[in-house]
């Protein structure tokens, strides 16, 4: 069958990273993670100190190639993926935790000599929007008269009783207050967003979607919710497990998503890989190609494609 979704460099039917690179860049760009000096408000007390139900604490992808000083961890990490993409443009890529949650003037000293290196091509700066203000999104907007400039906002849903049920500690008014203060800058805004909490239906996974789409941001990530052993949640399950969505509910749910999200907004992920050894459920996670792969499937067989059924 035809593929007539138009941004496709393939059979994938959603705008994927790997298009969005080629199209702009003429070629792959990666993420080189980092872990930085951050903490995360929802876990040093500011806002709270349990944290997210389902956080394992910030994800230092490469632990033995952590070098105090940021810039030399980048040089670390590099070749790995140098050696992967060798024609490919690197974006350092700050993942850990909440990357904004300090004074501005130490947010200055962290990000200057990553703005100065001519060789990296971007920043992508993970963190919550409780962590930006004025000042802060003034300053990452300058940044953008050098190089490209990404956040990735946490949200994971737009209901106050599922964010209020994992101990976010901020509602959706709050986060749609912070994009109000980006929506006219050159920042790049991603989406991360969970599936699958034990307490949503399918209807509000949906409307998170509906309502996610018609944002004004540019990229969107999806996973499904990882019970790890070390979180609360993982405690809980571990007393009384609980049921979690089945792979074949996970794919229907996320390609019924991406039909209704606007056609322009870049997936950046359609779900997520935990660490196998903290893994506690669901095991079907760890198979991330086959799950994509499932979504392609679902998407061609009903003739779905990203935006087909979105209303402004
Ligand atoms: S905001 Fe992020 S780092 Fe902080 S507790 Fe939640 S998931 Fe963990």
């Amino acid at each position: 069958m035809n593929n007539p979704f138009p941004y496709s460099l393939d059979n994938k039917r959603y705008l994927t990273w790997n298009y969005y690179s080629q199209r702009k860049y003429g070629r792959k760009i990666y993420k080189v993670p980092l872990d930085g000096p951050f903490t995360c408000p929802n876990r040093d007390g500011t806002v709270s100190f349990g944290g997210c139900l389902y956080c394992a604490g910030g994800s230092n992808a490469f632990p033995a190639l952590s070098d105090r000083d940021l810039v030399r961890q980048y040089r670390q990490r590099l070749p790995i993926f140098q050696n992967k993409w060798p024609d490919g443009l690197p974006l350092a890529y700050f993942q850990s935790y909440s990357n904004t949650n300090a004074p501005l003037e130490r947010l200055r000293e962290i990000y200057q000599p990553f703005i100065e290196a001519g060789d990296i091509y971007g920043l992508v700066i993970a963190t919550r929007t409780d962590c930006l203000d004025e000042e802060k999104i003034a300053y990452l907007s300058s940044l953008t008269a050098v190089k490209p400039v990404w956040l990735e906002l946490g949200l994971q849903s737009v209901h106050d009783q599922t964010l209020r049920e994992m101990n976010r500690g901020h509602d959706y008014r709050s986060f749609l207050d912070c994009l109000d203060l980006l929506k006219d800058t050159d920042i790049n805004v991603s989406v991360h967003l969970i599936n699958g909490w034990m307490s949503e239906s399918e209807e509000m996974m949906l409307e998170t979607a509906r309502q996610v789409g018609r944002l004004p941001i540019q990229a969107v990530k999806f996973h499904m919710l990882h019970v790890c052993r070390s979180t609360p949640l993982g405690e809980r399950y571990l007393r009384e497990p609980f049921p979690l969505l089945s792979k074949e509910q996970y794919t229907r749910l996320v390609a019924r998503q991406l039909t209704l999200l606007r056609s322009d907004i870049i997936i950046e992920r359609l779900t997520g890989d935990g660490l196998r050894e903290e893994l506690l459920a669901p095991e079907w996670t760890l198979k991330k190609v086959s799950v994509i792969n499932d979504i392609d499937k679902i998407m061609a067989g009903e003739d779905w494609w990203q935006g087909k059924f979105y209303e402004e």
